[in-house]
């Protein structure tokens, strides 16, 4: 596959920063707000910031953004910790931006002292009323030139609880006529009486994301702050915290366009919604974007981390074919993955000359380098795939049909004598006969055939339930509410026999079932019953 590798502009910027010494060690952050699971976005942006770690020997913290009290939950948390350790990345310190509420308080308090930052009574209504637009400059609040004694009692008295929520913020005093609407007054603390995750009910007053991340940042010694275009025109005012704070050694934020994917929607608040309406399992469905979703589909972690190396980091939005990203899972699978026979629609075969039983060796994996074999056992009955014989089959059919001729994979081949149907004149059973000369690796029978079809020992073989996906939203139907594209036949149970080394699986054993797809093992899977996840299909389907 051809590598298709943007070049990529952040490590032009760190190798810039390092040569002409502003720099000397590398610090990157992940700072996800826990309020939902990771999705596939996430890893774009995991990958890029420990990625940077790893390239330049430096560190990366995980951050828990967690400023906002009323979104916010412990299971999120932990569902985090687990999904980034799955992607093989490990953080040098874990944070929350919580730990620094107080510092944030007293960096407001400077602000305040400074005359940077005043207490304003204006509800969220008129403020955003007073903003002005891309072409008229806001109105200054009444408010603005409160003495810093007062704006000083007025805020530790929001802090104290003394006022309703919404009643007063405390405001940076910058420009209400800059061209950036960002940098006019904007708020940096509100009053919001809710349970914090963290600090429980220590504070009724919180900084706003553009005023905490700053500093969060700063704190930390972060030295580049990679976060999403959206956030662009917020870098002055980022910049602007940082130098008003005063802190010596100042983290630069560096914006990318963010990872969108065709067909697939990343909002929280969307995944959210399927899952508390019960359209999927869990966070985990394999059908769902979220990372511990694309991990129990049976995308291998290091096909994820290759998949956003490759589409690498660029200053334009743009979206990627998912069938790219299958096309990716599909090489690293096709590399990786042990073969195994399955059939589908199982078929019963009887051969007619052959007795007793015969354990043979077949290839795991042709595409390893280190050839292993497995043991497959053979006997009088076996089963063939129901899509692998025909009644009256069109010319040139290769596969099965009474006359016809195939070789079973790693076996012999067999030629159909007859078949024998049930009182509704449904295919009960093949009655065949082997070409004991023919057998794979030592095949003196002289006897050429195209068709070669996978079976499974009728007399030891597993069940399973194979479950087949399609993608969870309908590109055919057109509609704004994405709850109405959810295809609920976008998976199907199928039942299949398979070879009994199956058995040995663990969760999360990846396969190809040969001629049929790739498939992981489900956590949903009994002694009885296996339970396996249609990962992709054979075919790729990437239009390059
Ligand atoms: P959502 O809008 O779905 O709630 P978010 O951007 O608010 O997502 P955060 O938890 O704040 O989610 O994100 C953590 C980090 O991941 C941020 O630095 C953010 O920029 C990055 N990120 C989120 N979505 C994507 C994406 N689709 N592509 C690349 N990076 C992303
Ligand atoms: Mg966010």
């Amino acid at each position: 596959m051809e590598e298709v590798k943007a070049s990529n502009f952040i490590e032009d910027i760190i190798n810039k920063d390092l040569a002409n010494g502003k720099v000397t060690e590398i610090y990157t952050r992940f700072p996800p707000e826990p309020n939902g699971y990771l999705h596939i976005g996430h890893a774009k942006s995991l990958c890029l910031n420990f990625g940077i770690k790893q390239k330049y020997n430096g560190k990366c913290n995980l951050r828990f953004d967690d400023t906002n009290p009323v979104k916010e939950d412990e299971e999120y948390v932990e569902s985090i910790k687990e999904d980034i350790k799955w992607l093989g990345f490990d953080w040098d310190k874990l944070l929350y931006a919580s730990d620094y509420f107080q510092q944030m308080f007293d960096f407001a308090v400077k602000l305040i002292k400074k005359g940077k930052a005043f207490v304003c009574d204006m509800s969220a209504e008129e403020i955003s009323k007073n903003r002005g637009t891309l072409v008229e400059p806001g109105k200054e609040s009444p408010w603005r030139n409160r003495s810093v004694e007062e704006n000083l009692d007025l805020f530790f008295r929001m802090k104290k609880g003394e006022f309703k929520d919404g009643e007063k913020v405390l405001r940076a005093k910058i420009d209400m006529a800059s061209p950036n609407i960002n940098m006019r007054d904007p708020v940096i603390y509100r009053i919001v009486r809710a349970t914090h995750h963290n600090t429980g009910d220590k504070w009724c007053v919180y900084p706003m994301y553009d005023f905490a991340h700053p500093i969060e940042d700063a704190i930390e010694g972060i030295t580049h702050s990679i976060c999403t275009l959206e956030f662009e025109d917020h870098r002055p005012l980022y910049d602007w915290v940082v130098n008003e704070c005063e802190f010596e050694q100042k983290p630069q934020q560096i914006e990318f366009a963010r990872l969108n994917i065709s067909n697939t929607v990343m909002s929280k608040r969307f995944l959210k919604r399927l899952v508390e309406e019960k359209f999927v399992e869990g966070w985990d469905d394999p059908r769902m974007p979220t990372i511990c979703g694309i991990r129990r589909r049976g995308y291998p972690a290091e096909a994820v981390r290759d998949f956003c190396e490759r589409i690498g980091v660029a200053k334009a939005n743009s979206e990627v074919e998912m069938t790219y990203l299958e096309s990716v899972v599909r090489e690293h699978l096709n590399r990786d993955a042990d073969r195994l026979m399955a059939v589908t629609n199982p078929i019963k075969v009887v051969l007619s000359n052959y007795e007793g039983s015969e354990t043979l060796e077949i290839e795991n994996n042709p595409q390893c380098e280190q050839k292993t074999l497995r043991q497959v056992t053979f006997s009088k009955e076996l089963y063939i795939d129901g899509s692998d014989f025909m009644v009256s089959p069109p010319p040139k059919y290769h596969r099965l049909f009474k006359g016809g001729m195939v070789r079973l994979k790693g076996a012999y081949i067999i030629k159909c004598d007859d078949v024998v149907c049930d009182d509704q004149g449904n295919v009960k059973e093949l009655v065949c006969s082997y070409l004991p000369e023919s057998k794979s690796g030592c095949d003196n029978s002289g006897v050429k055939v195209k068709g070669v079809i996978q079976w499974v020992d009728a007399n030891n073989y597993a069940e399973l339930t194979l479950r087949r996906f399609k993608p969870m939203l309908n590109p055919e139907i057109d509609a704004t509410d994405y709850i109405e594209k959810f295809d609920r036949q976008s998976m199907t149970l199928q039942k299949a026999f398979a070879e009994k080394a199956v058995c040995d699986a663990k969760v999360e054993d990846k396969f190809q079932f040969m001629r049929i797809g790739y498939f992981v093992k489900d956590k949903l899977s009994t002694p009885e019953n296996a339970v396996f996840n249609e990962i992709v299909g054979l075919k790729d389907s990437f239009n390059k």
